[in-house]
């Protein structure tokens, strides 16, 4: 045994490789044990509303009219992809964004296939949420999908205002639009056709209709939203 293969083996054993969504032990080079994979509950391209991403049944855009053009999901916020977000984010697994990055990557790539992106911008935090957190996980996100489809990311261009109730913690559908009324504000212009607005759950989807409210008046043509769960709030 080559002594590289010999660390390996010693590493493996103090620092076993585990599930992201269980922390189950897993084999080597996986991310998800079978279980959780499983769970994952996959938002279908083909099925999905082109407006705000969740599938047909559970769309009711009917209903609301959105300052973006469109937004796409990766998967439901339920099972396994609920955890990974909820690890990711509140369990500090900054080195999870990679993973994720690569979903929202690849879903970007489908549903957007036709729209060319000039900018990447992330929904920006809420000062509590960042000292809570420690990391921003939203531009870190931005961070991983701008390296892999090639689309810069623009920082600073949305700013956030101190906030609350926070927004997760308020009630209903209806609520949740209204508390987000002055949340964001234009801090710089952005000249841009296509803007593609990054964070990593759309529930109501309020959040990134009034982010995508503050890119139009900043100067984006047009917003695209990508996240990389969506639903699990009905009204
Ligand atoms: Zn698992
Ligand atoms: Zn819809």
């Amino acid at each position: 045994m080559n002594a590289k293969r010999l660390f390996l083996r010693v590493f493996g054993f103090f620092f076993p490789n585990v599930c992201f969504s269980c922390g189950r032990i897993i084999g080597e080079g996986k991310h998800l044990c079978d279980e959780c994979e499983e769970t994952l509950l996959n938002i279908s391209a083909e099925t999905a509303c082109p407006f705000c991403g969740i599938e047909k049944p559970d769309c009711d855009c009917a209903y609301s009219v959105y300052y973006f053009k469109s937004a796409a999901a990766c998967f439901y916020n339920e099972g396994s992809a609920k955890n990974l977000v909820y690890n990711y984010k509140l369990g500090r697994k900054d080195y999870y964004c990679g993973y994720l990055a690569d979903f929202m990557s690849e879903n970007i790539k489908t549903k957007f296939k036709d729209v060319k992106f000039d900018y990447i911008v992330s929904v920006p935090p809420t000062a509590k949420s960042l000292i809570k957190r420690g990391f921003d996980q939203t531009r870190l996100l931005a961070k991983c999908i701008s390296k892999r489809i090639g689309v810069p990311l623009r920082s600073g261009v949305i700013g956030c205002r101190p906030f609350n109730p926070s927004q997760h913690e308020s009630a209903n559908y209806k609520e949740r639009f209204k508390n987000v009324k002055g949340k964001y504000y234009v801090k710089k212009r952005i000249n841009a056709e296509n803007v593609l607005l990054v964070d990593d759950i759309k529930s109501t989807g309020a959040t990134l209709d009034a982010c995508a409210r503050e890119l139009l008046y900043s100067g984006a043509k047009r917003v695209y939203c990508v996240t990389f769960v969506a639903g699990g709030l009905k009204s």
